[in-house]
């Protein structure tokens, strides 16, 4: 059976979902395709149980840190499995919400594993669907490293969070062995431990988060970790993993010399890769780059003109982040250029605000100082500690730090970095700021609300002409 289409898109997540609505909205008709549950990775098995599940973490936490005098520290009861089940529910509400009841007439999902037949066919189980155009959306997965034994044990990887699939985490580990340190690696070692799981960290390299963020970063959260109690072995490459009775033991090298670290359960969060080898993208002709992305220009058109991509599938290319908005601008723009007769329109990735929901919150945007240097900058930077923050201090929580880069001969802010309560929130300040290229005197300049942990903003930019140790109230 044949069905034809004006765009076919190989897969369903978010970045689908903006092209077809996209599609929707110009009148023209789109078929998602999707073997999972529809909504992807963020909906599914991402963002959303993690933010939840962290949430909880974060309640039974600050109940047994109070951190005033005054208050009792209290036991919260953890029934883990009752908790698992009220994630599904959110997620399931959620996913209906946001996702199954936008489907309609114009808005469909074939479900079933999807596979390239021909440039303008693809194939999902055994039905042929032709589009006019196609959109590459079929996102990411966990990478598996070369570990020797790996394929023998059991193991997680970050699917651990899903729901309506059997991998689904639903025992709590009494301890958990994660092999990587990056975003997933911190945002999970953090929940489990906790909710009362003994965590270790394996990471590759000297730092955390050694590529793409401030030093200062990875340090910061580092020390925040090794004082909650979660060990993080640096330098550290794991070799060989076997199971032992009810352990799994994972033999590492770390700076240079063989180590072992045993426990319950193994978490595999060593990076993501994209899901181009299954969908037989040689029969459409696309070109892939050496790390499996789908390369596309600007206009996120790929070498096969009527073949876009967007997403996680498309990787870093272009400045891109493997993040949900940014997968949704780019379904939206691939859509549009696919579909409509206007000038095609191009990405954007100067100002992309990124969060990493561990407690403090990481957030950063822009160019970290290494990459303004990079880019020909004559750089000003720095950082000041939370503990400058007039907020941070009121509410007893002055962990974390907040650094800026700016032009040093024009003031305009390049970058921000801030570990610190709220600094999710916070970075869209900076974010707007610097989407209309604003100066260093554009912070200082505008009142910011009394005590605030935006005011961490104010703060880093005065303290290019100042010293931010001796301002009074309100940063003045
Ligand atoms: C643990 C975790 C936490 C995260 N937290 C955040 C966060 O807090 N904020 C944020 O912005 N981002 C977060 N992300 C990243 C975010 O989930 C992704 O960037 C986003 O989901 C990518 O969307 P996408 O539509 O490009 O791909 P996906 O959402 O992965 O969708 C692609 C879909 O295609 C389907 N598919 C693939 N191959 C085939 C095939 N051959 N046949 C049929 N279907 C196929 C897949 O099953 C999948 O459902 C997180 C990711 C993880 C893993």
């Amino acid at each position: 059976m044949l069905d034809r289409v004006d765009l076919v898109i190989l897969g369903s997540g978010s970045t689908a979902f903006a092209a077809a609505l996209t599609a929707q909205e110009l009148q023209k008709s789109a078929v998602m395709t999707e073997e999972r549950p529809i909504g992807g990775t963020c909906v599914n098995r991402g963002c959303l149980p993690s933010k939840n599940l962290i949430g909880a973490a974060k309640i039974i936490h600050d109940a047994r840190n109070p951190r005033y005098p005054g208050l009792t520290a209290y036991q919260v009861e953890l029934d883990f499995a009752a908790l698992v089940e009220q994630k599904d529910a959110v997620v399931h509400d959620y996913r209906k919400k946001k996702y199954e009841s936008l489907l309609g007439d114009h808005i469909r999902v074939e479900q079933g594993h999807v596979r390239f037949v021909n440039p303008h066919t693809v194939e999902v189980d055994g039905k042929q669907l032709v589009g006019e155009k196609v959109l590459i959306a079929t996102g990411s997965r966990a990478v598996l490293p070369d570990i020797d034994g790996l394929d023998r044990v059991p193991y997680l990887t970050s699917d651990l969070l899903t729901v309506d699939e059997p991998m689904e985490l639903r025992e709590l580990p009494q301890s958990l062995l994660i092999v990587g340190g990056g975003y997933i690696a911190l945002e999970l070692g953090q929940m489990f431990s906790r909710f009362g799981t003994t965590v270790t960290i394996l990471e590759r390299n000297a730092q955390l988060l050694a590529r793409g963020y401030e030093p200062e970063v990875g340090r910061t959260i580092a020390s925040i970790f090794a004082q909650e109690g979660i060990q993080i072995v640096f330098n550290a490459t794991a070799e060989v993993v076997r199971q032992e009775g009810s352990e799994i033991i994972a033999t590492a090298l770390v700076t240079g010399r063989e180590r072992q670290y045993r426990a319950e359960r193994l978490l595999v969060a060593t990076g993501r890769r994209p899901n181009t080898d299954n969908i037989a993208i040689e029969r459409a002709g696309v070109k892939v780059n050496e790390g499996g992305e789908v390369v596309v220009d600007a206009h996120l058109r790929t070498n096969v003109p009527h073949i876009f991509a967007a997403g996680d599938v498309i990787g870093n290319q272009h400045g891109s982040e493997m993040a949900t908005p940014v997968g949704s601008r780019q379904g939206g723009i691939a859509g549009r250029n696919a579909l409509s007769s206007e000038p095609p329109r191009q990405v954007d990735h100067r100002v992309v605000p990124r969060t990493i929901f561990v407690d403090p919150e990481i957030a950063v945007v822009g160019m970290p100082e290494s990459a303004a240097i990079a880019a020909g900058h004559r750089c000003w930077c720095n950082s000041v500690p939370m503990s400058l923050v007039p907020r941070a201090a009121a509410i007893r929580d002055t962990r974390g730090m907040i650094k800026m880069t700016a032009d040093a001969d024009s003031n305009e802010v390049l970058g921000v970095a801030m570990v610190g309560h709220n600094a999710g929130e916070v970075i869209h300040e900076a974010a707007m700021a610097m989407r209309f290229r604003a100066t260093l005197h554009d912070f200082i300049d505008t009142l910011h609300v009394f005590p605030t942990m935006a005011e961490a903003l104010k703060i880093i930019a005065i303290s290019r002409f100042k010293d931010p140790a001796k301002l009074s109230c309100c940063a003045e």
